[in-house]
């Protein structure tokens, strides 16, 4: 049997003959590798209270995923994030690169929740609605319904080829590539109108980036959920080494009671566990068998544990069975195990101080961003001085500086503005003052300010341009310059 890969730096030395990552000399002079090939995990079907909870998350999510590209807005789709126009559109918000602020707060917002989340009851993120989890979910249960479960799986795995395994295995990777190839889809469907990707597809008239994108996104699914599973999670997931920094002993995870549980050992549904001296573990090991990382839950805390309540889910049956108390695996805290808690007691010590500070910056972040987005201004405008026009003499002595005015109208219908300048004195719009964008679109036009003459010392000069909307009551200043040139 291979060693430990975690138990060879306490036993073995490193061997300078030996290249380095390549092995090491035991104790006894033995050439130990230090490389653990992989093994691959058969997780066992599993049915339960946590077990429901991720599937309802699994359809939630993939609902919600698979089917908000497909709603319309009025005449647009609903959800859009369109890169070529700088703009995405959600159900009524249209929003452009200067409100990259509430992308920022979005993520705070999801930092936080995390925090919050982890805080109260560890890798619920990840047991529950990581896509890693979900899509894997999605993959195995394409994989038993061809190719039955764990044991089924493992028995034909173990064989030589034949018709019934090729037959099983092309059509689990051709369902799972389907799934993949409609996840990379919808992906893409939510950069470019969905409804004209799906027409474009059937014409297989993609474009070079729409059919790269829908590729790559589509093989990262296959591969992940397919292949990499459990290996992403361990080795690839940075939040799967950090996330344990902000557990404590009142966070909620998934324990094998040991005091309760050993010593463990089989024994008969009728036989007395007190007079075997036995704990109420049957040794069953069929909490490691529906394991998806393969972990046994009964070493302890792991951090290769995504605290998926498999393990509690068939452990439960096993007690049913055995006509148990269930909660031999549970999710509870470090300190209500020591302390023997009731429940009540455990979920008084969860929300706690630190757990409640989480919470209501989080609510404090939410409203802020909920009332700055009501309050917003409904449009939106970039000035940029025309570098290719500087400041000249026009008629009666005037001065003349150009600007080219982006005026952006985030509102589902066609708006007017009237600009106005203002910062110098007999400072005025010598072009059209009043400008009329279309609904969700941004214009760019040239603004031709005059200065009269002597108003101002020659230089650059701080000026404003107020732009209020004819239409709806916003209204934005934004600053320059005005340029005045030597006589
Ligand atoms: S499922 Fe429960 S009884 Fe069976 S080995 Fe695991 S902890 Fe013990
Ligand atoms: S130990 Fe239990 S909770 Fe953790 S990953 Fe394995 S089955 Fe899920």
């Amino acid at each position: 049997m291979l060693p430990n890969p975690r138990v060879i730096p306490i036993l073995a030395q490193p061997d300078p003959a030996v290249p380095a990552g390549e092995g090491a000399r035991g104790v006894d002079g033995e050439l130990i590798s230090l490389y653990a090939p992989h093994e691959k995990i058969y997780p066992r079907s599993v049915s339960g209270l946590f077990s429901r909870w991720r599937w309802a998350m699994v359809v939630l999510t993939q609902l919600v995923f698979y089917g908000l590209p497909w709603l319309e807005w009025g005449q647009r789709q609903a959800v859009l994030f369109d890169l070529g126009a700088r703009r995405f559109y959600i159900f009524g918000l249209v929003l452009y690169p200067q409100d990259f602020i509430y992308l920022t707060g979005l993520l705070v917002i999801s930092a936080l929740s995390l925090f919050l989340f982890t805080a109260v009851a560890g890798r619920l993120w990840c047991g529950y609605a990581c896509p890693q989890t979900v899509y894997t979910e999605i993959f195995l249960w394409i994989e038993k319904r061809v190719e039955g479960d764990r044991s089924a799986r493992m028995r034909r795995d173990s064989q030589s080829w034949s018709l019934d395994r090729l037959w099983r295995k092309s059509a689990k990777h051709g369902l799972w590539l389907l799934v993949a190839l409609w996840t990379g889809f919808t992906f893409v469907g939510y950069f470019t109108p969905v409804r004209e990707l799906a027409r474009e597809s059937l014409q297989l008239s993609l474009s070079t980036w729409e059919l790269f994108w829908t590729l790559f996104y589509g093989f990262a699914t296959y591969g992940n959920a397919g292949f990499m599973r459990e290996q992403v999670c361990k080795h690839m997931c940075p939040y799967a080494r950090f996330q344990s920094a902000m557990f404590d002993r009142d966070t909620l995870i998934v324990t094998y009671d040991q005091a309760r549980g050993e010593p463990r050992g089989a024994r008969s549904r009728h036989a007395d566990p007190v007079s075997l001296k036995l704990g109420a573990c049957v040794d069953c090991s069929l909490c490691v068998q529906v394991c998806p990382t393969g972990i046994d839950i009964r070493q302890g805390l792991q951090y290769e544990c995504i605290g998926c309540g498999a393990c509690a889910d068939v452990c439960d049956t096993v007690m049913d069975k055995m006509g148990y108390a269930r909660g031999l695996v549970k999710y509870t805290t470090e300190n209500a195990i020591q302390q023997g808690w009731t429940w009540a007691q455990t979920l008084r010590q969860v929300f706690r101080p630190r757990v409640l500070v989480y919470a209501s910056v989080l609510g404090a972040i939410v409203v802020a961003m909920l009332v700055s987005l009501s309050l917003r201004t409904p449009f939106k405008v970039d000035v940029v001085h025309d570098s290719g026009v500087t400041a000249r003499i026009v008629g009666a002595g005037r001065i003349e500086n150009v600007y080219r005015l982006q005026v952006m109208n985030a509102t589902e219908s066609a708006q007017r503005y009237r600009l106005a300048v203002s910062g110098l004195p007999g400072l005025a719009i010598s072009s059209e003052p009043e400008v009329a964008v279309g609904a969700t679109q941004s214009r760019w036009v040239a603004v031709r300010v005059q200065l009269p003459p002597g108003a101002a010392m020659p230089g650059s000069h701080p000026v404003h341009f107020d732009i209020d909307s004819l239409d709806t009551s916003g209204h934005l200043s934004e600053r320059s310059v005005f340029l005045v040139p030597q006589p």
